[in-house]
């Protein structure tokens, strides 16, 4: 027998749990990403008393299945199932803060209620590899580089942003006002600041990469300095976190 249809300001969906703030008196209110909705703002009502057992599954960064109901102003959580909690990898202090730095960083780039599967994926597949990691604070280039693609913010990889020349073995400078890499000829003239030489400019496009496909996990340093400004210019802050990636990494 098919199961009844759901209400139609009722639904269900798998979500990662972004960031979280306390509401009245035993309420709290969780930025979600959900892979059906994008962003949502959702209440667990009742959380915060001891006996609810909804707020230990709703841990900052597990990925959950939730059945939400839209009220009023905000959606309402009435169901909570567990799909992957990383709290064994995540608890130590640099796995936590580059976590919470991708959280950040997207909870800072994306708009509610705006279904980006793809950013989804991108988080899900950060998480668990930051929670599996030795060395979680150099996975930082890759997943910024890859949140750029999937937002379409990414530079070209092979062609200058004002001439549309490719780079050879000159390197390249980084733009941010044009918001692309740039060749020697327009470029040069500006001296070292922000430039990258021929290897940083092929790290550059297989950071970038899907996965296979030749991609590189790890940035060489000009790189992720000029991702990060990438990041920076585009946001037009720091994330939070960021300052505690660097101090425990
Ligand atoms: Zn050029």
């Amino acid at each position: 027998m098919p199961s009844p249809p759901l209400n139609e300001r009722s639904s269900t969906t798998d979500a990662i749990v972004l960031r979280a703030r306390p509401l009245g008196e035993a309420d709290r209110v969780y930025v979600l990403l959900t892979r059906s909705r994008g962003k949502v703002d959702a209440v667990a009502k009742g959380v915060r008393r001891p006996r609810s057992s909804m707020g230990g599954r709703l841990e900052p960064l597990a990925e959950v299945h939730v059945a939400l109901h839209r009220g009023r102003s905000l959606d309402v959580i009435t169901e909570v199932r567990t799909v992957l909690s990383h709290w064994t990898g995540l608890a130590r202090p640099d796995a936590l803060a580059t976590a919470s730095l991708f959280a950040e960083t997207i909870d800072l780039f994306c708009e509610p209620e705006l279904p980006l599967p793809e950013i989804y994926a991108l988080l899900a597949g950060a998480i668990a590899a930051v929670a599996a990691s030795d060395a979680p604070a150099a996975l930082v280039p890759r997943f910024q580089l890859r949140l750029l693609h999937a937002l379409g913010l990414a530079p070209a990889g092979d062609a200058c942003v004002r001439c549309g020349e490719g780079f050879y073995q000159h390197g390249a400078w980084l733009d941010l006002e044009a918001g692309g890499l740039g060749c020697e000829r327009c470029y040069g003239a500006r001296g070292d600041a922000h430039a990258l030489d021929a290897e940083d400019v092929g790290n550059f496009r297989a950071l970038g990469a899907e996965r296979g496909a030749g991609a590189a996990l790890r940035a060489t340093p000009q790189v992720a300095r000029a991702v990060d400004d990438i990041v920076t210019w585009h946001l037009g802050k720091r994330p939070k976190a960021r300052a505690l990636v660097y101090e425990f990494s």
